[in-house]
This record gives structure tokens, sequence and C-alpha cells, in this order.
């Protein structure tokens, strides 16, 4: 089956983060097929995009600056913005009798605080433009545990909880916030993860297999445009049958 271009998302500025590679990219070549104007923020400068031109801005989302001087930017440059996704992420592996609190502390700051100070700074401009979307990247261990990677989980559980207080909290402002679980998906950070944890979760993944990013990205552009309109402190669960178990 085919995906049709419809242009859902044409005149809107939409903010990708982390989208220099793996989900967040394959989602800006998906929002760029739908007519989007694309903002991508990375610590890492992107390579060209297969479907457009993305406007780059250097964004570590664990600084306050850095966000403050990337929404300064698309405001001055588009004065609105209608969807954020909020997808940059790292991941540690420790457990918590293993765990020092330096590293649990740069998981917090990039999972957790990086998507609290995104929609910080964001909702400001969201509701001069009239309202919006927000997208938090949350994961399968967001809703469940499994042994081992106690600080990636513990902010994914966060992001997903602090996506409904969100969105909560703006819908007089009609900004809707949902959070988004994938289980595995073919990716830089998949790939760079010891081959014993994929072979795991993929054996107890229903399907069988690992996702390509465009699946994860499909459902990010449905929570993105206005086909979800109705859909806000929800959960976009991605993950091949994972948590129906
Ligand atoms: P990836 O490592 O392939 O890409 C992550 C991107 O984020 C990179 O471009 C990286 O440069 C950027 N980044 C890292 N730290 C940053 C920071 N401080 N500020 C700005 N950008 C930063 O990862 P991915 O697999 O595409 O994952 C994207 C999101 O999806 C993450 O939040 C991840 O936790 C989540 N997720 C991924 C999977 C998976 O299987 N791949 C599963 C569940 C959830």
């Amino acid at each position: 089956m085919s995906e049709q271009q419809q242009g859902r998302l044409e005149g809107s500025v939409s903010l990708i983060t982390g989208g220099a590679n793996g989900i967040g990219r394959a989602t800006a070549e998906r929002f760029l097929e739908e007519g989007a104007v694309v903002v991508v923020g990375d610590i890492e400068e992107p390579d060209s995009y297969e479907e457009g031109e993305v406007d780059y801005v250097e964004l570590d989302v664990s600084s306050q600056d850095d966000w403050e001087d990337a929404i300064t930017h698309i405001d001055d440059e588009y004065g609105e913005l209608d969807v954020l996704f909020n997808n940059a992420g790292i991941i540690s592996y420790d457990s918590i009798t293993e765990i020092d609190v330096e590293t649990w502390e740069r998981d917090v700051s990039v999972n957790q605080t990086g998507v609290m100070l995104g929609m910080k700074y964001s909702v400001p401009l969201m509701r001069e433009s009239g309202g919006g979307s927000i997208i938090n990247s949350s994961s399968i261990w967001g809703n469940v545990g499994a042994e081992g990677t106690a600080a990636y989980q513990a902010t994914k559980g966060a992001v997903r909880n602090m996506s409904k207080n969100a969105a909560i909290t703006y819908v007089d402002d009609d900004i809707r916030v949902n959070s988004l679980h994938p289980g595995p998906i073919d990716t830089p950070l998949m790939q760079a993860q010891d081959d014993a944890i994929n072979e795991e979760v993929i054996e107890a993944t229903p399907m069988g297999r690992m996702a390509e990013p465009r699946e994860v990205a499909n459902a990010v552009l449905f929570a993105a445009s206005d086909e979800s309109s109705f859909m806000t402190g929800s959960e976009l669960v991605i993950d091949g049958g994972y948590l129906a178990q």
C-alpha cells in the first residue's frame, strides 16, 4: 500500500529536535513531503534531506539559552510555530545499583528536562499562532519496565505523564499534546546498542522485527496534523505489539 502526499502540513511551521538522524530525520522528510516548513534543532548538523531543505538551528535541548535562541529565530523568521516534535533523546544502560549520578543526570537533562524546556519555550509562540500540536518522545519503556536502562526508563515515564499534564494545562490554548511510544526502531541509536539487547527486544516484539523510522514518522505526521484533532493527552504506541502482551 502506498502513502499519498496530501499537503497535510501545508502552510505550517514545525520544529523537530534531534532531526539530524533516526526517527527525527525520517519525520523531517515526511513533514517536507506534506508541505511543512521544517526547522531541525540538533547538536549535530544534518546531511541534506531528500525531500527538500530544512532550516537547521544548533540546539542542545538541555540548554535554556539554546531554546530561547531557537524560538526567537523561529518567531523572527516565520512568526509562528504550529508543531513541536520533542524527539531528541539519549540512552544509558546501567541499572539503579550500577549507575553513577552524572550518567543519571545526563539522561534526565536531555530526555526529561529537554522535553520540558521545549514545551516551556514553544507554548507561548504556539499560543500566539492560534494553537498547535506537540508530540513528545517517550518509549515502550515509558509504560513498562525492563531490565537495565534505569535512567532512560525513568525519563520516558516522566515524559509520558508530563505530556498528559501539558495536554490538560494548555487545552484552552488549542494546543494538543501527545506522547509517542516506539518499540524497536532501526536507527543509529539502536545500531549503536549491544546486539544482545536488540535481539532481546525484537524477540519480545510480537511482530518479531524492528520498524523503519518512517513507520514512526507516519504516526507523528498523524499526531501533528488536523487528522488527530480530538486527540490530546494520549499515547501513540508504535511497537509491533510489544505493549499488548
Ligand atoms: P538517534 O540516536 O538515531 O537520533 C537522535 C538524534 O538526537 C541525533 O540526531 C542526535 O544528534 C540528537 N541529539 C542527541 N542529544 C541531543 C541534544 N542534547 N540536543 C539536541 N539533539 C540531540 O535516536 P532515535 O532512535 O532516532 O531516537 C529518537 C527518539 O526516539 C529518542 O527520544 C529515543 O529515546 C526515542 N525512541 C527510540 C527508539 C528506537 O528504537 N530507536 C525506541 C523508543 C524510543
